[in-house]
């Protein structure tokens, strides 16, 4: 007989027939009720074990975290609890798991606990939940570009260009670090590494991505980036996921717009699609809401949240308005910020950030044209000299979501911008040509992917919300 799946059980279609199911167990009550688990969704099935027709020594094997596969009749269940249930007339231990050892206990564990067991937590409801929405959001990522004619583009991982400026890099390297070739005058000689010069782990595509766009229109990147920041946040990660869409003929108005039906697209999706996983997300969010002091908890609860986000205009501001907010805020004037806000061209932190979100607008924020100092030097210059044609989206409980801008097209701003920022150009050589050959007006934007999912499914700390979190001193696994 042809193993089924539990999801597909559910529908009941095959009610008052045998019917096999494999799965491991979560629980196995009064020595006749196994909770069954096969992945497929975050409902067990319940399959009713009559003892006295079952040898002792198999009984003892059905332990919490064993495999086993199972045959018998689906019928309506007469317990509370679950719809159907199934009369096992045939029960084989795949796998034993002995419950002395075996770390899941069917109790709750704190997320702390579970990081160290990251090659088991998938076996519990919340990251079995989390694992299904993210694959959810890869699909919708993908759905959406394509419907809109985007080309998805693989940007490399190993980069050769060290220009990007978005963060401490991952140095690439096959030298004996030993004893590595020296140069005459005592340094280690990068002509004699593997690639013939430095290289490192990629911090984004954009770059590469702007030169598919000069030729496709629209496309995006979907991979991973990494970054050496010493950030111990619960929103860094040293190796995330990051899509970065760029669009040839977009302006910085086009590309804002983007942006918001993009992550609007992503949130509508998840409550359409993921509506089972939600709910209990949705509940593990309240119940550790409830164990919080009031301030700090939500005033929405997860799927009010999403469902707000979804079907709201975000707060479009500039730099310049947000400082005049942020200087006049209590906190600001309290001396309550951490960085207090004194002048135009600050650089905003996260704290900063949240207040604009959670207290101010309460509601996501676009801010736009920031200062030039404290932007990338791809960044396209305004006429006021002053500012760039940047945008971020921020968001509740998360801070930047999305960081995008409008590129300079110009191929004079953008060397004089390079050696205002002390960058050579033979290092961008390839970059500039995009400028030099049939440049024209472009935009992109980079989402955090991990980010996005923290924002979904409610989770506090980002290294819930990927599999096998790399974080400083962290890479187990
Ligand atoms: P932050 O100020 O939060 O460090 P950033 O300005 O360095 O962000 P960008 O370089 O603009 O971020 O990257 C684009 C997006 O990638 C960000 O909006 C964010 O969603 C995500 N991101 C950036 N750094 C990280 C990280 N270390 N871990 C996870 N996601 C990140
Ligand atoms: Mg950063």
């Amino acid at each position: 007989m042809q193993r089924i799946k539990i999801k597909e059980l559910l529908k009941g279609e095959k009610l008052g027939k045998q019917v096999k199911v494999m799965g491991w167990v979560r629980t196995f009550r009064s020595n006749r009720f196994v909770a069954l688990n096969d992945g497929s969704t975050s409902n067990n099935m319940q399959a009713v074990v009559d003892f006295e027709n079952f040898e002792e020594a198999l009984l003892k094997r059905i332990t919490t975290g064993a495999s086993v596969s199972i045959t018998g009749e689906l019928v309506e269940s007469q317990g509370k609890g679950q719809a159907f249930e199934i009369m096992v007339s045939s029960l084989e231990i795949l796998g034993d798991s002995d419950p002395d050892e075996y770390p899941l206990q069917p109790k709750k564990h704190s997320l702390e606990f579970l990081r160290d067991i990251a090659h088991l937590r998938v076996r519990t409801n919340t990251f079995g939940a989390i694992y299904r929405i993210r694959h959810q959001m890869i699909y919708a990522v993908h759905t959406f570009f394509h419907n809109k004619g985007f080309v998805n583009v693989h940007t490399p991982i190993i980069t050769g260009s060290d220009a990007e400026g978005a963060g401490e890099m991952f140095r690439v390297t096959s030298l004996n670090l030993e004893n590595p070739p020296k140069t005459e005058d005592g340094k280690v000689d990068e002509s004699k590494d593997f690639f013939g010069h430095e290289t490192n782990l990629t911090v984004s595509g954009q770059l590469e991505g702007e030169t598919a766009a000069m030729a496709l229109g629209e496309i995006y990147t979907f991979g991973p980036t990494f970054r050496a920041e010493n950030s111990n946040t619960s929103r860094h990660l040293a190796e995330f996921w990051m899509i970065e869409p760029e669009m040839a003929f977009c302006d910085l108005q086009g590309n804002m717009d983007l942006a918001e039906e993009f992550v609007k697209y992503l949130v509508s999706y998840a409550l359409e699609n993921c509506k089972e996983d939600l709910a209990l997300l949705d509940k593990r969010a309240a119940d550790e809401d409830k164990s919080k002091p009031q301030i700090e908890r939500n005033e929405m609860g997860l799927i009010e949240r999403l469902e707000f986000v979804a079907t709201n205009d975000f707060e479009r501001v500039t730099y310049t308005q947000a400082i005049e907010i942020l200087r006049n805020s209590k906190p600001n004037k309290k001396k309550k910020f951490k960085y207090i806000i004194e002048e135009w061209g600050a650089d905003l932190q996260s704290e900063h950030e949240r207040f604009l979100v959670e207290k101010h607008f309460k509601k996501p924020v676009t801010l736009y044209n920031y200062p030039a100092t404290i932007k990338a030097f791809y960044m396209r210059a305004n006429e006021d000299n002053k500012t760039v044609a940047a945008m971020d989206v921020l968001f509740p409980g998360i801070g930047e979501i999305i960081g995008g801008s409008q590129r300079e097209e110009r191929l004079d701003v953008l060397k004089e911008k390079l050696a205002v920022m002390n960058i050579e150009e033979k290092d961008l050589w390839w970059y500039l040509d995009t400028r030099k050959f049939g440049t024209a007006p472009h935009s992109g934007f980079g989402l955090g992917f991990e980010r996005m999912v923290q924002f979904i499914t409610g989770m506090g700390n980002i290294r819930d919300v990927i599999p096998f979190p790399r974080t400083p001193g962290n890479a187990e696994f």
